[in-house]
C-alpha cells in the first residue's frame, strides 16, 4: 500500500508521520488513553491513542486481530520508558488516524504466545490463525531459509534443479504408496513418489551429472511425532563420484548453511561411526552426541554412520535390502554380491547423516551397471521376468553409458527439527496432518462423489463405521 512503512524499520522514522499496516496484536483500554500493539510479518511496535485524539473512536472499536493501516507519529520514548530488551522498546506510536482495512471475530483460541498447547485438532482445523503465533511464524522462516541456503550452495556448486513428476509408477522403496487412479486407464493406478530416486538416477544418465530438487515425497506410514506422511527433501545426485565425495560436498554444505544462520556445530569434520560400532556403543544407529549444557545451548551435533549391512532377512526368510536395493556394495563387497555369496557380510555404500538423535539424511553410490542392480535382485529372489516388470527401465538406462553417480536426500522437516528444537514434525510444516491423518483446514480424506467413482471404474466396498 501507498507510503507504507514497516514496523521493523519504525526507529529509523522518529520525528516523521507515518503510515504502518499489520494486525491488531493486543490493544489495552485505560479509558482514557488506548494502547496497542501492531504485528506485521516484519515484527511489533506499540502504539497510543491519547486523550481527545480523533483517532479516539475508531480506537474503541478495534479489537484483537483487526487488519489496521495506523498513521502516526514516531516518537522517541523518554529515558524512562525506553525497554531495550524489546523491538522498537525506545519508540512508540502516537496515532492520530485508523482505517479498518477487515474486521476480525474473536478468535478460536490465542495466538499472540505459544500455541503448542492447544489441542490438535482444533489448531489444524485453524491452522491459517495458528501460523500467525510467533513460534509458527519463526519455525516456517527458519525454515525457508534453510532450504534457501541450501538453493544457493548448490547453485554454487554446478547443481541444476530439475524437478521430477508426481505421479509416477509405484516404487520398490519399502513403504507403502499412496495410489492415483487413472480415468482413461480405468483400473490403473499412478502412485506418487516415495523420493526421487530412479528419476534423479535417470538424469545422470542424460548427463546432468549435478541434480538437486527440494522435492515432496509421500509415503503410507504410520503416523508417528517425527514422521508424517508427506515429506520434503533436499535430493541430491551426483556423477562421477565416490562416497567422500558426496558425503564432503554434503557435509560443507550444511556447514556452510548452518554456520551462516548462527548455529554453532559441535565437532567439525563430522565423526564418522561404522553401523556396527553405532549399534555397540548407542544400541541404535541415530543417537545424540550432546551434553545437557550443548543441547540447553542449541549446538548442533552431526556425525556420519557408514557401513550398514545392505540385505536383511525378512519374516519369511528371504533377503531384502536396509536402505536402498539400487545402492553399490562397498568396493571390496561387490564380488560377493556379484557370485550371490556371503550375503550376510556384504556393506553398502550407504552414508546416513545424524543429527542430535535423528537421522537427518542418507544416500549412497549406486549400482550403475546392469549386472550389479540384477545382482541385487538376485539375491532378494526376484525372477528374471519380475525384475524386468519392477526395474527394467534401470536396467535398460544402464545399458547406454550410464556414469558412476551416488546422492542422499535430507530430511527438510528432520533439519528443521534439530534448528528449532521441536520435537513433533507438524510444528515445521505449514499445513501438516493430524494424528489420524486429517489435513488441516480441509476434509480429506471424503469419500467421492459418484459420477467421479463411475468415471473412474471405481466400486468401494461397503466400509465399517468407525
Ligand atoms: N532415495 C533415498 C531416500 O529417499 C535417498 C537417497 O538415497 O538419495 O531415502
Amino acid at each position: 500500500m501507498k507510503d507504507r512503512i514497516m514496523i521493523g524499520d519504525l526507529a529509523t522514522h522518529v520525528g516523521e508521520t507515518v503510515s504502518i499496516c499489520g494486525w491488531v496484536d493486543v490493544r489495552r483500554d485505560q479509558g482514557k488513553m488506548v494502547f496497542f500493539d501492531f504485528r506485521d510479518r516484519s515484527g511489533y511496535v506499540q502504539g497510543v491513542v491519547l486523550p481527545k485524539s480523533e483517532a479516539m473512536e475508531a480506537a474503541k472499536e478495534l479489537r484483537n486481530e483487526y487488519v489496521v493501516r495506523v498513521t502516526g507519529i514516531v516518537n522517541a520514548r523518554p529515558e524512562k520508558n525506553v525497554q531495550a530488551d524489546k523491538q522498537n522498546g525506545s519508540i512508540e506510536l502516537e496515532i492520530t488516524g485508523i482505517e479498518t482495512l477487515n474486521a476480525a471475530e474473536t478468535l478460536p483460541f490465542e495466538i499472540t504466545g505459544d500455541t503448542s498447547g492447544i489441542d490438535e485438532s482444533v489448531r489444524l482445523a485453524n491452522r491459517h490463525l495458528d501460523l500467525r503465533s510467533p513460534r509458527m511464524q519463526r519455525n516456517m522462516k527458519i525454515r525457508s531459509e534453510f532450504v534457501r541456503r541450501c538453493r544457493e550452495f548448490l547453485f554454487s556448486k554446478d547443481f541444476t534443479e530439475i524437478e521430477t513428476p508426481l505421479l509416477t509408477e509405484s516404487t520398490p522403496e519399502g513403504s507403502r504408496d499412496f495410489v492415483v487412479p487413472s480415468r482413461l486407464n480405468p483400473g490403473k493406478f499412478y502412485a506418487l513418489p516415495q523420493s526421487p530416486q530412479q528419476y534423479k538416477q535417470l538424469l545422470m544418465t542424460a548427463g546432468f551429472e549435478r541434480y538437486f530438487q527440494t522435492a515432496r515425497a509421500v509415503r503410507d506410514e504410520d503416523l508417528r511425532a517425527d514422521r508424517g506422511f508427506e515429506h520434503t527433501q533436499i535430493d541430491v545426485e551426483m556423477s562421477f563420484v565416490e562416497m567422500e565425495d558426496v558425503m564432503q560436498n554434503i557435509e560443507a554444505m550444511i556447514t556452510k548453511v548452518v554456520e551462516d544462520m548462527g548455529f554453532t556445530i559441535k565437532e567439525k569434520p563430522f565423526p564418522r561411526i561404522s553401523y556396527k560400532d553405532a549399534m555397540e556403543k548407542y544400541g541404535a544407529d541415530k543417537f545424540d552426541l550432546r551434553t545437557e549444557e550443548e543441547k540447553a545451548q542449541g549446538i548442533l551435533a552431526y556425525a556420519w554412520v557408514v557401513n550398514f549391512p545392505f540385505f536383511e532377512k525378512t519374516d519369511d526368510g528371504k533377503w531384502t535390502f536396509t536402505h536402498n536395493p539400487f545402492s553399490m556394495p562397498i568396493p571390496e563387497h561387490v564380488d560377493w554380491l556379484m557370485k550371490g555369496e556371503n550375503i550376510e557380510n556384504i556393506l553398502t555404500t550407504q552414508y546416513d547423516i545424524v543429527c542430535n538423535g535423528y537421522e537427518s539424511g542418507g544416500g549412497s553410490i549406486r549400482a550403475h551397471k546392469p549386472e550389479i542392480l540384477e545382482a541385487t535382485y538376485k539375491v532378494m529372489g526376484y525372477t528374471k521376468e519380475e525384475m524386468e516388470d519392477r526395474v527394467g527401465h534401470m536396467l535398460d538406462a544402464f545399458k547406454y553409458g550410464t556414469p558412476p553417480h551416488g546422492g542422499i536426500a535430507l530430511g527438510v522437516e528432520r533439519n528443521i527439527m534439530n534448528l528449532t528444537g521441536e520435537t513433533y514434525l507438524r510444528e515445521v510444516q505449514a499445513f501438516p496432518m493430524t494424528r489420524g491423518g486429517q489435513t488441516s483446514v480441509m476434509k480429506a480424506p471424503k469419500p467421492l462423489e459418484k459420477k467421479q467413482l463411475d468415471e473412474l471404474g471405481i466400486a468401494v466396498k461397503e466400509q465399517k463405521k468407525n
